[in-house]
């Protein structure tokens, strides 16, 4: 085994996000026959948490503990995997195209002098990497031909490998001098919120404007729930302030790739399209049947959301 990958982990809240997984998966792609080297940054006793990377296919993990990494900066997770990839000499490194990752990996990159494939939903045989351009209009290939293997996976494209508990590998910790930092988190101040991720979950219900308040949202965080997903929505609802701007999908709100994506209310702008068009069934509720949501969708419901999403939850309950 002469390749390296390493995959850099996301922790939060102790618990691995899923994308880490997916990015095991993802190098095991880029190659199949490389070392697999999971990397994790947090802090106190995170060591337990390796051998998850283990059973979703890693083959060891190297975990930095350090109060400085309980929450992320960039300088502090940038020395920390600095260090690593100095140590282990990669030849290829993968992380999810999370907020973190985004902000994370340019910098690792300059600092490497290397390239960098980001947002990256497909791998194609002989290291070809797919990610959607213009919005999500249309998709473009790359082949790296120089440097490190290096790249960002946009979370909920590239499926986990099964986890297997009786898989074995080592996890070792290493020691970085994090503690001269110019920049220290004190304190975190989280907004409330109730529920599944919205970047990770495999069911969205999201509203628009066509949902005409905040109470109006009752219903789809209903179906939501039963649907086992989040509610979403568009600029339009977050601007009229029926919802918080953290549920917003698109251009400027956060990508998502569901399973499924029921948009109610919304009429598909092209910067709505952006954020949710690679969804993998998207389901459309409007009054309109010129709206522009339809061209994209593959079931639409032309009627009134008022009377279709009770409808709906009704139907779902029985299942
Ligand atoms: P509308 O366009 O007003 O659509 C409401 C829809 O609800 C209509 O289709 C209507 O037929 C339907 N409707 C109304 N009543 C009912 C009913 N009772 N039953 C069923 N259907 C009904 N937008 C985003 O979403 N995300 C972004 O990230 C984003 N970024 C932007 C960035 C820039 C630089 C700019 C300029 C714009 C951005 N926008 C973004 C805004 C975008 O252009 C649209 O204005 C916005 O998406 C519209 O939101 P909407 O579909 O909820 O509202």
């Amino acid at each position: 085994m002469s390749d390296k990958i390493l995959v850099i982990g996301e922790l939060r809240d102790d618990e691995i996000r899923n994308v880490s997984f997916e990015a095991i998966a993802a190098a095991k792609k880029i190659d199949a026959n490389a070392e697999v080297v999971g990397l994790l940054l947090g802090s106190g006793n995170i060591e337990t948490q390796g051998q998850s990377l283990i059973a979703y296919g890693a083959d060891r993990v190297i975990v930095v503990s350090h109060d400085n990494l309980k929450t992320y900066t960039s300088e502090g997770y940038g020395q920390a995997v600095m260090k690593v990839v100095n140590d282990e000499s990669p030849t290829g490194i993968v992380m999810g195209h999370t907020s973190i990752g985004k902000d994370l990996t340019p910098k690792i990159a300059s600092k490497l002098n290397t390239g960098l494939v980001s947002d990256v939903v497909d791998i194609e045989d002989d290291g070809v990497f797919v990610r959607p351009i213009y919005s999500g209009k249309a998709f473009e290939k790359k082949v790296i031909t120089d440097g490190i293997t290096f790249i960002t996976i946009r979370p909920n494209n590239i499926p986990a490998l099964d986890k297997d508990e009786s898989r074995s590998g080592e996890v070792s910790s290493v020691d970085v001098d994090i503690s001269d930092l110019r920049t220290v988190i004190k304190d975190v101040i989280r907004k409330a919120s109730e529920g599944v991720d919205l970047s990770e979950a495999n069911v969205i219900v999201a509203g628009g404007r066509g949902v005409k308040s905040a109470d109006g949202f009752k219903p789809l965080y209903e179906l939501a729930e039963i649907l086992g997903g989040a509610v979403g929505a568009s600029r339009g609802a977050c601007d009229a302030d029926y919802c918080d701007y953290a549920l917003q999908i698109g251009q400027t709100g956060k990508v998502v790739t569901p399973d499924l994506y029921i948009a109610v209310g919304i009429s598909g702008a092209i910067q709505h399209l952006a954020g949710m068009s690679n969804s993998k069934v998207i389901v459309a509720i409007n009054k309109d049947p010129e709206s522009n949501i339809f061209n994209v969708a593959d079931y639409g419901i032309v009627g009134d959301l008022f009377e279709v999403i009770p409808l709906l939850i009704e139907e779902v309950k029985k299942v």
